[in-house]
């Protein structure tokens, strides 16, 4: 039950109107956590897709307003940037009351240092995608599209999707994974042995052999069909679906 020592990781909610179950199953969550954890760290696409900080449906504004309750009430929130909304910015920050993360973050995870990472960028095999992910993270272009009316960024961004959806589903399941290899580069470089991330809509525990040691990689799961958080005390690293969570079967 919240008021013991604890953070929270989820990914991947990608909330929108058109799944409003998902909606409700976030207020209750974020109701159950006030005022009782440590810090609550959402590792990208929480938003189906954001459009840039006045992107303000009525959906939208409600997953807000319960980020700013929740911060409000004295509770960290951490936010890193997915793939469906890089384009999160300084004023969304601001409303939530929440801490935007760079794409690669470290933190101290109750004396065990842990990397933070959305995940898309571990997926070095889908080669076009990160072709398009360079493409998209351009400050210039981003400017520029962040100063088009909103109506033309829905539109464009949802031919995108449709077309991305398409080339996906022609793409082989392991080159939409992270890349093996990649996962290694990147616990070398930050000398952890604990990388967080979502993304892959995979949620598993690995243990990954590296240097004659072993490396835990954990993969938060997808609010389409398996929401969980993981939860992380001083002595444990749990992953529990919402619901259970919710309800305080953890105990
Ligand atoms: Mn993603």
């Amino acid at each position: 039950m919240p008021g013991h020592s604890q953070t929270l990781f989820i990914s991947d909610l990608h909330l929108c109107e058109l799944r409003p179950e998902k909606l409700a199953l976030f207020e209750q969550f974020m109701a159950r956590l006030t005022g009782g954890i440590d810090a609550l760290y959402i590792l990208g696409d929480l938003f189906e897709f954001w459009h840039g900080d006045d992107d303000l449906t009525d959906t939208h504004l409600g997953i807000i307003n319960a980020l700013a309750k929740l911060t409000a009430g004295g509770t960290a929130v951490y936010f890193q940037r997915g793939n469906r909304d890089f384009l999160v910015g300084d004023r969304f920050a601001e409303v939530t009351g929440s801490h935007l993360l760079p794409d690669h973050h470290l933190i101290d995870l109750y004396g065990r240092r842990a990397l933070l990472m959305h995940g898309d960028l571990l997926c070095t095999d889908d080669t076009d995608y990160q072709r398009m992910r360079r493409l998209f993270n351009l400050r210039w272009l981003q400017w520029l599209f962040l100063r088009m009316p909103l109506a033309f960024r829905r539109g464009l961004s949802s031919r995108m999707r449709h077309f991305s959806n398409r080339e996906n589903a022609g793409k082989s399941e392991a080159i939409m994974d992270v890349s093996p290899a990649s996962v290694i580069d990147v616990l070398r470089k930050y000398g952890v042995d604990l990388l967080i991330h979502g993304h892959t809509h995979r949620p598993a525990m690995h243990t990954v052999k590296i240097d004659g040691g072993e490396a835990q990689r954990i993969v938060l799961g997808d609010w389409y069909s398996r929401e969980s958080v993981l939860v992380c005390r001083p002595d444990t690293l749990r992953m529990l679906s919402i619901q259970d969570y919710i309800k305080g079967s953890s105990e």
